[in-house]
C-alpha cells in the first residue's frame, strides 16, 4: 500500500531524550569555547578528527544502540539520532567515525560472525575504528549490481581483484567492507553471486589512490585490489547474500539527520550575522529555511522511529535523501542571495568560512548515497507512476 510506504510517525521526546540533549549541547559548547573545533558545513563528511572520535566513544556516543558486550549503550535509536542531529547541526568533525558507527557497525552486528564483532565493534565504539564503503566502481555506481571486483576461492580464502571508486576516507580507515562479485554474472539474476568482504586495509595486494574533490581536499580514493588475499573468516554474512546485504543498509544511509542539516551551520552564521532585529525580508526568507529545517526533521525522525520498531523504510528514506539534499543546496543559495559574503574556507569570519564549506560540498549531496533522479525513480515506482 503506497500509503504505507510514506509514514512518518510522530515522535517524541521525554524528560531522558531532553537531558541527553542538554548533555551534547553542553559538550560542543564546552569544546567551542576551548577551541576544540571550528564549525563547518559537511562535517560528517568531511572534518576527520580521531581526537573528536575518541572523545565521542568515551562519553557512550558511539555505537549508542548496540549491546554491552560489544562496547555498545543499549540505547533507542532517538538517543542515536539526538546525537547526531546535534554534531551535524553545530557542525562538528564527525567523519572519522561517522561510516564506521551509521552503517558498518550495525552491518557486522547484523549479519557479522562472532569473531568479527568482538573484534572490530568494541573499537567502532571507542571512536577509534574507521571504515569505508567499498560499493561504487568506474562503471558501477546508481547500477550496483553490476560490479565487477571479483573474488575467487583459493585455500583457506579469496583473492580480490578489481577496483572500487569514490571510497570516502579509504586512506584514513583501518576496514573497508567492499561489495564483491563471487560467481558469474548471470542477467537473468543480476542480484546473485554478490558477497561482502571486510577487508583489512593494510593488508598486501591493496593500493589506494587519493582523489581530490573541488574543495581540493582529499577526499575520496581509486582503492585498487591486485590479487588481494583475504581470509574466509572476513567474508560477512553469507556468500552471495551480498545484495540482499547492503541494501539493508540504505534506509539507514539515507535518512538520518546528515541528509538534510549538513549546510545548517551556515544558516546559524547567517541568523547570528543578521542580528536581533532583521530586515523583513531577511527575517521571512530564514523563517521560511527553519520551517523547511523542521518539516525535514519531521520526516527523518519518524523514519527513525520505523526503523527502532524493525521496520525497513527505503521508500520514505529515498523521499527524505532527495527532499533533504535538495534542501541543503537552497539553503546555502538563499543565504548567499541575502547576504553576500566573500566565500573562502581559510576565512577568518565564520559565515564566509561556512558559506564556503557550503559552496563547495553541496554538490557532491545529491550525488552520494545514490543520486535524486535514482531516488526520484524509487519514489516514482511506488506511486506507480513507472
Ligand atoms: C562525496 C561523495 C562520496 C562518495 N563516497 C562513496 C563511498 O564512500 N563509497 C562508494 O562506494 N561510493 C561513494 N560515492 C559514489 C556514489 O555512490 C556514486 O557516485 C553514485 O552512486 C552515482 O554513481 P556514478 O557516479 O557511477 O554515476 P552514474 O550511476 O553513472 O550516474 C550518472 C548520471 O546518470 C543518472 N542515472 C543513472 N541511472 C539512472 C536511472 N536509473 N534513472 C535516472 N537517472 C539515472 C544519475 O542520476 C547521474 O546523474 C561517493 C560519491 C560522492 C559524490
Amino acid at each position: 500500500m503506497t500509503g504505507d510506504r510514506f509514514r512518518f510517525p510522530k515522535v517524541e521526546f521525554g524528560p531522558e531524550e531532553r537531558a541527553l540533549r542538554e548533555e551534547v549541547r553542553d559538550f560542543i559548547r564546552e569544546e567551542r569555547a576551548s577551541g576544540g573545533f571550528t564549525p563547518m558545513a559537511d562535517s560528517w563528511g568531511s572534518g576527520w578528527s580521531p581526537e573528536w572520535s575518541r572523545k565521542m566513544g568515551a562519553r557512550g556516543w558511539l555505537g549508542m544502540m548496540w549491546p554491552k558486550q560489544y562496547g555498545g549503550g543499549e540505547k533507542p535509536a532517538l538517543h542515536r539520532y539526538i546525537v547526531t542531529e546535534e554534531m551535524v547541526s553545530a557542525g562538528a568533525p564527525c567523519a572519522a567515525h561517522w561510516v564506521a558507527d551509521r552503517q558498518s557497525g550495525p552491518l557486522l552486528l547484523r549479519y557479522g560472525a562472532e569473531e568479527q564483532r568482538r573484534s572490530i565493534l568494541p573499537r567502532i565504539a571507542a571512536g577509534e575504528c574507521y571504515f569505508a564503503i567499498g560499493m561504487s566502481e568506474p562503471d558501477s555506481g546508481s547500477d550496483l549490481a553490476s560490479v565487477r571486483t571479483t573474488a575467487t576461492k583459493v585455500d583457506g580464502g579469496w583473492t580480490i581483484n578489481g577496483r572500487k571508486i569514490w571510497s570516502s576516507g579509504a586512506h584514513r580507515s583501518h576496514y573497508m567492507i567492499a561489495l564483491v562479485r563471487t560467481s558469474p554474472r548471470d542477467m537473468k539474476a543480476r542480484h546473485a553471486g554478490l558477497t561482502q568482504f571486510l577487508i583489512d586495509l593494510k593488508a598486501p595486494g591493496i593500493e589506494i589512490r587519493g582523489i581530490r574533490n573541488i574543495a581540493g581536499e582529499r577526499h575520496f580514493n581509486e582503492t585498487v585490489f591486485d590479487d588481494a588475499f583475504v581470509p574466509d573468516d572476513m567474508v560477512i554474512g553469507e556468500a552471495g547474500d551480498g545484495w540482499r546485504q547492503v541494501t539493508s543498509e540504505l534506509a539507514i544511509e539515507r535518512s538520518g539527520p546528515e541528509r538534510f542539516l549538513s549546510t545548517f551551520p551556515v544558516l546559524t552564521e547567517l541568523v547570528r550575522e543578521l542580528g536581533p532585529e532583521p530586515g523583513e525580508r531577511d527575517a521571512e526568507t530564514v523563517g521560511a529555511l527553519a520551517a523547511r529545517t523542521m518539516a525535514l526533521r519531521r520526516m527523518s525522525l519518524g523514519i527513525s522511529r520505523l526503523l527502532d520498531e524493525g521496520e525497513a523504510p527505503e521508500v520514505a528514506a529515498a523521499l527524505v535523501k532527495d527532499l533533504g539534499t535538495c534542501f541543503e543546496g537552497e539553503l546555502v543559495r538563499e543565504a548567499r542571495n541575502l547576504l553576500p559574503a566573500t566565500a573562502a574556507s581559510q576565512s577568518p569570519d565564520l559565515y564566509g568560512k561556512v558559506l564556503a564549506d557550503g559552496v563547495l560540498h553541496v554538490p557532491s549531496s545529491t550525488i552520494r548515497g545514490g543520486t535524486n533522479e535514482v531516488l526520484k525513480g524509487i519514489v516514482a515506482r511506488e506511486l506507480g507512476l513507472r
